[in-house]
């Protein structure tokens, strides 16, 4: 059995297009544009290319996108004062700070300036408020990345309702509120972490496994139940020939990809899940796109609720 591939880049190409219009729209009635403002701090190379792509994603969809970049060296105080500027300027309807910060400002920065982010633009999800409504299953704004879950879930017209689904990982901005929001979909949810005994008889109990650990091909056959569908959230950078090597077979195109450019970017799920599962989102073109679609749907959401629309 080979399983379904649920197309990630093909879903957020549609969503997208859908995007586009209601952007016209938008921008028709209130005479301006959505308007997203990105904060980005310091030179992380894989934060310039995540930000890039929204900045991208949001002039494509017909939205103005604008970019405050902060040297690694600025304080906390001068991160909290940008975002009370956006927070105060009718013309931002999301603001997006790009997770992580410099570890020099410190634990606790992260959930300091996204306390301090309007609720009512936060495109991100990641307000005390936004994450309260979700618990309440009232929010309007969802992180993008479990909200993307759902979408391709929902558009490839995988059941939910009554099944057991498993999340592996139970990070802020994923593991947590994809189990709420499969939750509200009915689904009885199990959630594992690094401390879960036994996790891989309890993953293969389940019809829908969301693998989000940030461990490149953990998942593996033993861990799947024949027939489920498997999301694969995992991102991860492979550099070490030994590691890719051990999830990519001789021949495999992807191994192949490693040999030529010294790397290659691995899922959460080891390629062998695809010969148990029912549908699977590949990496890359899974959930990673739909993350930038939904980040754009909720920009425009955020603005069309501010103007009342
Ligand atoms: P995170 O904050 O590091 O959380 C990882 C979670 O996985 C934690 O809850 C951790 O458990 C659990 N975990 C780690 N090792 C484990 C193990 N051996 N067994 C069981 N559980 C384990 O990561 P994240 O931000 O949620 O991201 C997860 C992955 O998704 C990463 O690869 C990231 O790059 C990717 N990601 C992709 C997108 C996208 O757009 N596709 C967006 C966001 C993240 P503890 O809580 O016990 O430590």
């Amino acid at each position: 059995m080979s399983a379904r591939v649920l197309d990630g880049t093909a879903t957020a190409a549609q969503i997208r297009s859908e995007l586009s219009s209601r952007a016209a729209e938008f921008t028709r009635r209130a005479g301006r544009q959505p308007g997203l403002a990105i904060v980005l701090v310091g030179d992380k190379p894989d934060s310039h290319i995540y930000v890039n792509s929204k900045l991208k994603s949001a002039g494509d969809e017909g939205m103005k996108a604008t970019l405050s970049h902060l040297p690694a060296s600025v304080s906390l105080d001068e991160i909290l004062s940008l975002v009370d500027r956006l927070n105060a300027d009718a013309e931002t309807d999301g603001i997006l700070v790009q997770a992580p910060l410099p570890d020099s400002l410190g634990a606790g920065a992260m959930q300091a300036v996204f306390d301090a982010i309007d609720p009512s633009k936060d495109v991100d999800g990641v307000t005390p408020a936004n994450v309260g409504r979700l618990v309440q299953n009232r929010a309007d704004l969802i992180a993008c990345t479990p909200a993307g879950i759902m979408e391709i879930l929902q558009r490839s017209n995988i059941d939910i309702a009554g099944k057991h689904a498993v999340v592996i990982g139970r990070s802020d901005i994923v593991g947590k509120p994809v189990a709420m929001l499969l939750l509200h979909r009915h689904a009885t949810v199990t959630v594992c972490h690094s401390r879960t005994k036994d996790l891989p008889a309890i993953a293969a109990t389940g019809d829908i496994l969301v693998a989000a650990l940030g461990r490149p091909g953990f998942v593996r056959r033993s861990f799947v139940r024949p027939g489920a569908t498997v999301i694969d959230v995992g991102i991860n950078l492979v550099v070490d020939a030994a590691v890719a090597s051990a999830i990519f077979h001789e021949g495999h195109p992807r191994r192949g990809l490693f040999e030529r450019k010294g790397s290659v970017l691995v899922g959460d799920v080891h390629p062998e899940v695809a010969d148990v599962a029912g549908a699977l989102t590949p990496v890359p073109g899974g959930v990673g796109p739909l993350t930038i679609a939904m980040l754009m749907a909720n920009t425009i959401k955020a603005a069309e609720l501010r103007a009342g629309f």
